[in-house]
């Protein structure tokens, strides 16, 4: 059988619209065969995914994309294979969970100095039991018609040094990818071209990774142009790092992303697969 991977994806747990068994019901009817969930900083959603996964007979790799820090900048380390109750791990998604918490009251009330009341509220309700990500924040505000698009919402109010933006302390990147490396997964640089690195700031930083024990790289992500795959294709040979391969699915409205709809990983490009017991 020809196997399909996509290693990187959200359900209701976090930012994605779909709950963990729709995700992996949707995986299956796109053909993938290996699917990883990796939501930010929580793995609660995996134990309904993997139900979900034994029934239609797909592979569920148990996966997390944890935000860390690194130089005072925000960095996503996708773990694959990890093992959900390895307790330094667990504790961090608790200790993640609250920091988000706290991150949510700020920014609501930044947004109502702005007159833009309601949105705690709101945001707490739309993520659940989930991780509130700034992704329900945008939505809240594309609700109330502060904004017509989740981008402006970031572009206006969300994103880096904008009105309503909260600078956070998230894991130390080094200490993060020990977590995932400890509990027998493998640590990946989720979508490396996204952190607009110049190519000094990116040998740095992978060089740290390499370190600190990080063995991948999201070679292959959705909406990337070939420049860009041409240069993390070249970073990952340079620092002799595996590929990965993950789409980012977070919602079925996005026409540009969809589960298991990538490119190939270029042939001469180690497979993080082959890493995964
Ligand atoms: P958080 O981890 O709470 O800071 O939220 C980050 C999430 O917001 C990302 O995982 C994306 O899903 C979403 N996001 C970040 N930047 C943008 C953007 N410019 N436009 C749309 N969504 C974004
Ligand atoms: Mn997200
Ligand atoms: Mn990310
Ligand atoms: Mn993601």
């Amino acid at each position: 059988m020809i196997e399909s991977y996509d290693l990187h994806c959200h359900s209701t747990a976090s930012d994605g619209a779909l709950t963990p068994t729709e995700v992996v019901q949707r995986a299956a009817d796109f053909g993938v065969t290996a699917l990883a969930l990796t939501d930010h900083d929580t793995t609660a959603g995996l134990f309904e995914a993997q139900q979900q996964a034994s029934l239609v007979g797909l592979r569920l790799i148990p996966g997390i994309e944890l935000s860390t820090n690194w130089q005072n900048k925000c960095f996503h380390i996708v773990g694959l294979g990890i093992d959900p109750h390895y307790a330094p791990l667990a504790n961090a998604t608790q200790l993640l969970q609250s920091t988000r918490i706290e991150r949510a009251e700020k920014i609501a009330f930044k947004l109502e100095q702005k007159r833009i009341p309601g949105a705690l509220q709101a945001v707490m309700k739309a993520a659940g039991d989930g991780m509130i990500t700034r992704s329900h924040f945008a939505d809240f505000l594309l609700s109330q018609n502060h904004v017509s698009t989740q981008q402006e919402a970031f572009d206006r109010y969300l994103g880096q040094g904008k009105s309503a933006y909260v600078s956070t302390t998230w894991a130390d990147l080094e200490v993060a990818i020990n977590w995932i490396t400890e509990s027998g997964g493998v640590a990946v640089l989720a979508h490396p071209m996204r952190y607009k690195l110049t190519a000094n700031w990116m040998n740095r930083l992978l060089t740290t990774f390499k370190e600190a024990g990080g063995q991948g790289l999201e070679v292959i992500t959705s909406r990337m142009n070939p420049d860009e795959l041409r240069r993390v294709t070249d970073y990952a040979k340079r620092f002799n790092l595996a590929g990965s391969v993950g789409s980012d699915f977070h919602n079925p409205e996005n026409p540009w992303v969809e589960l298991g709809r990538l490119p190939t990983l270029p042939s001469h490009i180690k497979p993080v697969w082959e890493l995964l017991n």
